[in-house]
């Protein structure tokens, strides 16, 4: 991978003088080798002291997540495909070893820069909605597009989640897999440039749990949003471009399906 001239080989970030690291990269939308990972991760451990007991979550990660894919981490529980998750999503940071976002390195970035990174390019789908309750779907939607840059129009999104017919809707009058979709269409609002969603089917029945898989596989297909699916679900990983297992805070393996199953046809 070629790195800009912005970065060392350590992975410090060095700017122009008086631009602040976080800016000085490309503008969105500029030309990148299609081989560029949007995610470059090297050597992550994490560890959690609990008093006297520390856990290792991360024994040494090395991964590349390329733009567009559609990956999926499979592992069983507590193999540290959540805290990757939120170590990539910049709500955690490593206790060793190196994240690339694009050019910027998450892992010498500040509090303040991790939190506009977050804010403008990633999208988090968790398996428990967070929709604001007295909100309608759109207006739940429509709440993160007020502070984007450059957002998706609200109704657009909804759409795109094939909720169109439910906008005026409050969560309490729909659905998991429903408040689900909205959950998904108000991540992708803000047109991040990845979208890390946490079991997102994990409190739903299978019926409901495939459209919501649809919505994602929409996400991806139409705005080619790099989607990263965590799961513990095996059958999933026939809907992926790439599968990532995990076992024991490492990626054990990993495999690419030559073809994608859509969601719809995945055997449960
Ligand atoms: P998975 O997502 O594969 O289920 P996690 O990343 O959630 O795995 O957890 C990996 C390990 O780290 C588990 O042993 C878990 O108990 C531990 N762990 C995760 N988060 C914390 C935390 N905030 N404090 C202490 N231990 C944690």
């Amino acid at each position: 991978m070629v790195r800009p001239a912005t970065l060392k080989c350590g992975g410090k970030m060095v700017s122009p003088k008086n631009v602040p690291a976080w800016q000085a990269t490309q503008p969105r939308g500029a030309k990148r080798a299609p081989t560029d990972p949007v995610f470059h991760v090297r050597g992550v451990t994490k560890v959690y002291r609990m008093g006297e007991v520390e856990v290792h979550a991360l024994r040494g990660v090395d991964l590349d997540l390329y733009p567009g894919e559609f990956v999926v981490l499979l592992g069983p529980s507590g193999s540290g495909k959540s805290t990757l998750l939120n170590i990539l999503g910049g709500l955690d940071v490593p206790t060793s070893g190196e994240v690339f976002y694009l050019d910027h390195s998450l892992t010498a970035a500040s509090e303040r820069e991790l939190t506009r990174y977050r804010r403008e390019h990633v999208g988090f789908v968790f398996q428990f909605y967070n929709l604001i309750p007295s909100l309608t779907a759109l207006e739940n939607t429509a709440l993160v597009t007020e502070i984007a840059e450059n957002p998706l129009n609200p109704e657009e999104c909804l759409r795109l989640v094939g909720l169109e017919q439910r906008l005026n809707h409050f969560p309490s009058q729909l659905s998991g897999g429903e408040q689900q979709r909205i959950a998904i269409a108000r991540a992708v609002a803000k047109r991040p440039e990845v979208l890390l969603c946490d079991e997102p089917t994990g409190a739903l029945d299978v019926k409901t749990g495939v459209v919501v898989l649809e919505a994602l596989e929409r996400v991806n297909r139409e705005l080619g949003t790099l989607t990263v699916v965590i799961t513990h679900n095996a059958v999933m990983a026939s809907m992926a471009d790439r599968v990532i297992y995990f076992s024991d805070g490492r990626v054990h393996h990993e495999h690419r399906n030559e073809q994608r199953l859509p969601a719809n046809q995945l055997n449960w």
